[in-house]
């Protein structure tokens, strides 16, 4: 490509919200064969809701909620915002945990009124050497609904199943249609249970779904993209999403996501919108297509 294309086209980009940092990355997109994206606030809200508490026999529903809410109280995952949101909704007053802690991947811990409170995945539940097996019908009607299911343990005992869902964006089905259109493959990859992604990337037509990938797996899952296909463009918006975003040929950041996503992003797409990617491909097939 010319200096005059680069140009032209990161020209053209910034009209179209569409922020190249680095100009190669202009060429480097036109090779791109997969784009892989985050799930959780880029083909989502990121604003889950809560949606199903199931409490184990010799539970009380809204006792469970506030101590849930209560642990959750202090993590800022986007989960903990649903359930405390859920819990003041039903006009539960949500206590201050003590020796509170956040188990990277997993889960979250606290102790409440002289109670042991964990909340989290299933896997958060076995390595505390919990079985979530009474629950399995329940945890698998769920994540078909594309809802992410969760658990919460008091004392030792297992004592709920919770659920939030994430509404997907309006504007991801157009996105993801469109980089189809463009001849590229979609992939997801999430830290969710495998289950719910593969109901929600279904609903979406996504190609090739990577699940429960803890944060520091999304670099591998990348990585692995790349020898399985070549050119990988990889989307996200979180801070775990940025040693992806710089492993990637392409990083490309949603603009109203996190600084550091941002800062190790290679684009940015200052609209907020997925549709920013395929905006963003067509644009460097056409700058730099012909002229090599
Ligand atoms: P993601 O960004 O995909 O949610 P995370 O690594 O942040 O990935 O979390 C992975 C999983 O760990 C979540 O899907 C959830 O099951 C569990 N988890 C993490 N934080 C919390 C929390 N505060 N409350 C309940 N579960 C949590
Ligand atoms: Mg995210």
């Amino acid at each position: 490509a010319t200096p005059t294309s680069i140009m032209v086209g990161t020209g053209r980009g910034a009209e179209l919200g569409v922020l190249f940092r680095k100009g190669e990355a202009l060429q480097l997109l036109r090779d791109a064969r997969v784009v892989a994206v985050d799930k959780t606030g880029t083909l989502t809200e990121g604003r889950p809701k809560l949606t199903d508490l199931d409490v184990s026999q010799g539970f009380d529903r809204a006792e469970v909620l506030r101590l849930v809410a209560a642990v959750e109280s202090r993590s800022e995952h986007p989960i903990a915002r649903a359930i405390v949101e859920a819990a003041e909704g039903e006009g539960i007053t949500v206590p201050a945990p003590a020796e509170f802690t956040s188990v990277t991947g997993m889960g979250v811990r606290a102790g409440i009124d002289g109670r042991r409170v964990e909340v989290g995945a299933d896997r958060y539940m076995r390595s505390l050497g919990l079985d979530v097996d009474a629950f399995d019908d329940v945890a698998k009607r769920l994540a078909g609904e594309g809802k992410s299911p969760l658990y919460a343990a008091i004392d030792g005992r297992l004592a709920a199943i919770i659920a939030v869902a994430d509404p997907v964006k309006a504007d991801t089905p157009a996105a993801i249609a469109a980089l189809h259109a463009l001849g590229l493959k979609v992939a997801m990859i999430t830290g969710d249970n495998a289950r719910t992604a593969q109901a929600i990337a279904a609903r979406l037509g996504i190609d090739e779904v990577i699940a429960e990938v803890l944060p520091a797996g999304k670099v591998d899952a990348v990585r692995r993209l790349k020898d399985e296909h070549g050119g990988v463009a990889f989307v996200g918006d979180g801070i775990n999403d940025a040693p992806a975003l710089a492993e990637a040929e392409v990083g490309l950041a949603i603009g109203t996501g996190t600084d550091v996503a941002m800062e190790a992003a290679d684009v940015v797409l200052m609209s907020g919108s997925l549709q920013g990617v395929p905006n963003a491909i067509a644009l460097s097939k056409a700058t730099i297509g012909n002229i090599r």
